[in-house]
């Protein structure tokens, strides 16, 4: 079985907001007090059912949206927690997404 984790952003971040732009599931938000910006792990499906790749690190300019271990998820599990998040929308099995 294919296993995935959760990601989360570092210190590094400057804040810059574009992840926030592209994150398909609304996972990102802002740290007012600490000044970056956030992942929620209760929304991250590292963009499975929307996109092959971690969109969010592809846009990061500072690399610093990384895999978090602490959250590890099956695909499965990411497919029906974006099934849960927009009832309603149909989700196929998808692509593979990579990192
Ligand atoms: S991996 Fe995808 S769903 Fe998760 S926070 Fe990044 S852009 Fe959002
Ligand atoms: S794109 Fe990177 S640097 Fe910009 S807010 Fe998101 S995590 Fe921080």
């Amino acid at each position: 079985m294919c296993s995935n984790v959760t990601l989360k952003i570092t210190d590094e971040c400057i804040n810059c907001g574009a992840c926030e732009e592209v994150c398909p599931t609304q996972a990102i938000v802002e740290d007012g007090e600490a000044m970056l910006r956030i992942i929620d792990p209760a929304r991250c499906t590292e963009c499975v059912g929307f996109y092959e790749r971690h969109m969010c690190q592809i846009e990061c300019p500072v690399e610093c949206c990384l895999p978090d271990p602490e959250h590890p998820e099956t695909r499965e599990q990411l497919l029906e927690k974006a099934r849960l998040l927009f009832p309603g929308r149909e989700f196929g099995a998808g692509p593979a997404i990579g990192t």
